[in-house]
């Protein structure tokens, strides 16, 4: 596996927001903990708009992100990458993985999926598999597909994605692959991936050709992110992303995963569930240093 970049050059950090609704207090603490490792360890943070859902993305919420962290006082440096506007960058990874055959379409709507997963979890008598988001893996449907019938179905226009033929993907990448995790003292432990509990994730999605596995491992890696820090949700998608890296020969970053802020109810924080937004906040008149405060950043 290739390591973390150790050049003279500055360890460089990112926050990677999606602008699918206005940011709340875990981007907060998301966002400022990336500060406050980039400040410790002298290094660079960059911005990353994470707008592939071009239906659920929209251009004011990228604009209430630079506001946000405007009044959160958080610098950056100036520009920030738009992932919708590296779609060929995306393509050139996918065409790489084609090439060592490790993708295949799939046309399987998620209700094809789940049927086929409860119909095998009958006839077997026991559970499903199910990833670690609680999906259930996919049960290979289009896997065995003529390629034949694949073009045919694709030049006629059929909707489909394309997955990653995970075994095939941990066969090619040839031994146990691990990365490593660092703490703000910078003392590091070494984490073994299990990629095989996601299945056969899809790397393009029927309406944008890239996916987040995909899209988030070509930045970080065309970014010279050295340093990725992310939410603990996070934690086991980056099990597909060390792999992918190593398809695709790119390097490897160290990792840091922050806690998560629950709810009242226990929740994790989401802008599905309306959680309330620093904007929000700001308007009852709390201050950006209070939210520092509350979050444990001084
Ligand atoms: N865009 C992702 C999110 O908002 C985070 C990106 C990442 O750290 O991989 O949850």
């Amino acid at each position: 596996m290739a390591s973390a970049p150790t050049d003279s050059s500055r360890p460089v950090f990112r926050f990677a927001p999606s602008p699918n609704g206005r940011l709340h207090l875990g981007h907060a603490l998301s966002a400022l903990t990336n500060e406050a490792l980039e400040r410790r360890f002298g290094g660079r943070l960059l911005l990353r708009i994470e707008d592939i859902d071009l239906t659920r993305c929209r251009p004011e919420f990228v604009e209430g992100i630079g506001a946000d962290l405007e009044w959160l006082g958080i610098r950056f440096e100036p520009g920030f990458r738009r992932q919708s506007q590296h779609f060929d960058d995306y393509a050139a990874a996918l065409a790489k993985l084609h090439q060592q055959g490790l993708i295949y379409p799939c046309f399987c709507s998620r209700q094809e999926i789940r049927n086929a997963a409860a119909a095998r979890e009958a006839e077997a008598g026991q559970s499903w598999p199910v990833d670690p988001d609680g999906a259930p893996l996919y049960p290979g449907l289009c896997k065995g597909l003529d390629s034949g019938e694949a073009e045919r179905r694709i030049a006629a226009g059929a909707p489909h994605v394309l997955r990653l033929d995970m075994a095939a993907a941990i066969a090619a990448s040839g031994r146990p692959l691990s990365y490593e995790v660092f703490d703000a003292d910078d003392v590091r432990h070494s984490v073994p991936v299990a990629p095989e509990r996601w299945g056969d994730v899809v790397l393009a999605r029927k309406d944008v050709p890239t996916s987040y596995h995909l899209a988030v491992t070509v930045d970080d890696a065309s970014q010279g992110v050295s340093h990725v820090v992310r939410g603990r949700d996070l934690e086991a998608a980056t099990d597909v992303h060390v792999l992918l890296q190593h398809l695709l020969g790119l390097p490897t970053p160290l990792y840091h995963f922050h806690r998560l802020l629950r709810d009242d109810g226990g929740q994790k924080l989401a802008k599905s569930r309306d959680s309330q937004s620093l904007g929000a906040l700001r308007d009852d008149g709390i201050s950006a240093a209070e939210i520092r405060r509350q979050l444990g950043f001084t």
